[in-house]
């Protein structure tokens, strides 16, 4: 599972989301009689206990969604406590093992720990989908050692949900396909808006994103968010892209971008040489929001801008909105990256859209192509089993 939630400073859960998305495995599982051992990670701590990292504020969300006591075991695996505790479970009973990063060999992928955990069951059940970019003991390892032994390595309702919608719907989607692309930078993005470009029938970008790319067109930005580097980058696109690139007409600017900033809109070949873009404006909006709501398919990835300050916000609300609309009339919806989740939220739109992704950097990694080790070691669903 990933179980990697935000907690306040008190130590609470203050985002539910990756572990409701579990439930349906888990009460799936548990209405068949399985005996289950959950195994999480949780921030990132060194290879050592942490007591800042426990999974204990876990265990006790989960006991309080499943109706039923959910222990936290800190025992590590490969210890005789640990399997004498797991061989007295009982049918649908439910156990959470300790943060696995807990462990040296998680991250490291050490085949004595994915040993370790693959002894303690029969099945293996991936549902980790945003850790699935990462080759660790708890996924990948555990994974290969129930296999080796013959038994099965499945994905659960989560994991195939994230591929269904990540995957397969931008491999073969309703049209229009529409895609939003925004946040702070491009450089990590870039081999996604490679692998959509292709696809998409049209491309929205907007955030501090959209910079560079006004910086291409020869526009100056002032003293925005701008990456340097990747100007040449971002023209090479804009030429290749043609009419599918959409970028924004009008931006809101102030000198400083915090909650009190006395901000003004303007057209976006009227940035001033001291002032800041914090969001698209108004017209911008108008655009963007006409087209998601006309697709039959919007990826969204990436806030429209600052979308933590109040004078910033509205180009986010405005666009997380207009997806609501489009998937009130039918259209699927898919939104990748924790900050675009937050905004969907914030936005009061979550529950109307499609999918949220519970994956920041495995969403990222999918939606460019790339195959994800954790997908690929389950039976049947990787690039590599060719069992489409
Ligand atoms: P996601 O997590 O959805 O993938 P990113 O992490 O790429 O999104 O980007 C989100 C961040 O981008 C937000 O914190 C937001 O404040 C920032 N951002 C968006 N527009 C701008 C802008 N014009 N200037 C500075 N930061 C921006
Ligand atoms: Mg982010």
């Amino acid at each position: 599972m990933d179980y990697n939630v935000p907690l306040s400073p008190e130590g609470a859960v203050t985002d539910s989301i990756r572990v409701d998305s579990t439930l349906p495995t888990l009460n799936h599982l548990r209405e068949a009689g399985a005996r289950i051992i959950l195994v999480s990670h949780l921030g990132r701590p060194k290879g050592t206990p942490d007591p800042r990292y426990s999974l204990a504020p876990v265990a006790q969300l989960l006991s309080r969604r499943l109706g039923a006591d959910v222990p936290l075991l800190a025992d590590p695996p490969g210890s005789d406590a640990l399997m004498e505790r797991v061989e007295a479970m009982e049918d649908g009973e439910v156990v959470l093992l300790e943060n696995i990063r807990f462990l040296s060999g998680e991250t490291e992928n050490d085949p004595e720990l994915g040993e370790a955990l693959g002894r303690l069951g029969e099945v293996f059940l991936g549902d980790a989908f945003g850790a699935a970019h990462r080759a660790h003991a708890s996924n990948v390892g555990a994974a290969r050692a129930i296999r080796d032994r013959g038994g099965p390595a499945v994905a659960g309702f989560l994991m195939e949900r994230e591929l269904r919608f990540l995957r397969e719907a931008v491999r073969d989607p309703a049209r229009p396909f529409v895609a939003v692309l925004g946040g702070a930078k491009i450089s990590g993005k870039i081999d996604v808006i490679e692998a959509l470009l292709p696809q998409v029938d049209r491309l929205i970008v907007g955030g501090a994103m959209a910079n560079t790319f006004f910086r291409a067109l020869g526009l100056s930005t002032g003293a925005s968010l701008v990456e340097e580097d990747r100007v040449a980058m971002a023209g090479e696109l804009l030429e290749r892209a043609g009419e599918k690139l959409l970028l924004p007409v009008d931006c809101v600017v102030a000198t400083t971008l915090d909650a009190a900033a006395d901000s003004r809109t303007v057209s976006r070949d009227g940035v001033g040489e001291g002032e800041r873009i914090g969001d698209i404006g108004a017209t911008s909006q108008e655009l963007f929001s006409r087209e998601v709501r006309g697709a039959r398919t919007c990826l969204w990835n990436g806030p429209m801008g600052v979308f933590e300050l109040a004078p910033f916000a509205e180009g986010t609300f405005a666009v997380a909105r207009a997806l609501a609309e489009a998937t009130d009339a039918g259209a699927i919806s898919v939104v990748g990256g924790g900050d675009s989740a937050a905004a969907a939220v914030a936005a009061d739109v979550a529950e109307r859209l499609t999918h949220i992704s519970t994956g920041g950097g495995a969403s990222l990694e999918l939606l460019a192509g790339a195959s994800l080790p954790g997908v690929d070691v389950l039976d049947q669903l990787g690039d590599e089993g060719g069992n489409e």
